[in-house]
């Protein structure tokens, strides 16, 4: 990938408290803060990783912002789902290129950004137009315009997935949702036989709601985990644990669709 901003690239600057401030390129376009006015046209033609002034001297770090710096400073409707979930959420459903995914509800769109970035087809439901729309802006936003539209990989459907699923041979269900079990009987006849669902949750009961639904359904291999993140600070001799960490967020569960075929040998 080509190192060089261009108009109408994301830019992400962070300033000398670690500040960070998104931006989006434009010609003629201009950064204000307190610390004065940053002309975008010092950042375009630049290659990332440059440090750029402001006219009163105030100084910028500019790089592309990750799948994570956007997912955190993205506008934000329904609550996200942070990126240290992200990538545990992705191997643990095993996502790869072209794999078939329903996802509901899409909320801000944070793991649908996750979901197409490693390659797969998403359909959203959403019970919520604004919702729905916020998630296609910031797919568009981030990953560009290719991603929506007839015969792309992201479609978002405003719709109840409680009522069902019109999909078949899915190789993906993902819930981030508070009724989980609500959608078990749905996925088993979506999903094909091999198939993962998984559910995000926020509290233990849930999860044990959902687990039983599965377990009384044609799904095996369940299991559930949570990810604890403890991020350390590191200067010089002083190298410990940082003083404060995200307790919890949710836990993630999943379990396989088996087939409906039991075959005996002798
Ligand atoms: N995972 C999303 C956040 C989802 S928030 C992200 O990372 O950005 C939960 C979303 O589920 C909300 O937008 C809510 O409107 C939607 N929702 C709740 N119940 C639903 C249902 N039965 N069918 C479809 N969407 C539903």
């Amino acid at each position: 990938m080509d190192p060089t901003f261009n108009v109408g690239d994301k830019a992400l600057l962070i300033d000398a408290k670690a500040r960070r401030y998104l931006l989006t390129l434009r010609e003629g376009g201009e950064f204000h803060t307190h610390a004065g006015i940053t002309p975008h046209d010092t950042i375009i033609g630049r290659p990332e990783g440059s440090t750029v002034r402001s006219n009163s001297g105030a100084r910028y770090l500019a790089l592309r912002p990750t799948l994570a710096d956007f997912v955190l400073s993205m506008p934000r409707g329904a609550q996200v789902i942070y990126p240290k979930d992200l990538g545990p959420l992705l191997i643990l459903a095993d996502i790869f290129p072209g794999a078939r995914v329903l996802e509901a509800g899409v909320g801000s769109g944070a793991l649908s950004m996750a979901l197409l970035r490693a390659g797969a087809e998403v359909v959203g439901y959403e019970l919520r137009e604004d919702f729905a729309a916020k998630a296609q802006a910031n797919v568009a936003a981030f990953l560009g315009d290719g991603f929506l539209g007839d015969g792309c990989p992201y479609r978002v459907e405003l719709r109840d997935v409680y009522e069902g699923i019109d999909e078949t041979g899915l190789d993906r269900v993902m819930l981030d949702l508070p009724e989980p079990w609500r959608v078990v009987k749905h996925a088993a006849a979506a999903l094909r036989p091999g198939g993962i669902f998984v559910s995000y949750l926020p509290t233990i009961g849930q999860v044990a709601q959902v687990r039983e639904a599965l377990d009384a359904g044609p799904f095996v291999l369940g299991e559930t985990i949570e990810v604890l993140q403890r991020s350390w600070h590191v200067e010089g001799q002083s190298v410990r644990p940082d003083h404060r960490m995200v307790a919890h967020t949710g836990f993630l569960s999943a379990a396989r669709r088996s087939s409906d075929e039991i075959v005996l040998t002798e």
